[in-house]
């Protein structure tokens, strides 16, 4: 499951969650889980307002798509 990311959209809301970094240019694609990205921008700021501080690892473009995903977990 993956949910759109909407400009209020903070990992603070979304601590169990990982982060898909999907590349627009060259489709390269990596998750990095919650409190990764938190150590990096902090819980409480608005994922949207640092999209543009995001860049390809392997092309370098700065056209990074963000997603939140979930890890699905065993139930019972
Ligand atoms: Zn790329």
């Amino acid at each position: 499951m993956a949910l759109p990311l909407t400009s209020s959209t903070r990992l603070a809301d979304h601590r169990d969650a990982f982060v898909e970094l999907r590349c627009g240019a060259c489709a390269h694609q990596r998750e990095v889980r919650a409190d990764a990205l938190a150590r990096m921008l902090g819980w409480e700021t608005p994922l949207m307002a640092r999209l543009e501080r995001f860049r390809c690892s392997r092309c370098g473009a700065r056209r990074v798509e963000i997603r939140l995903g979930y890890v699905r977990r065993s139930r019972g």
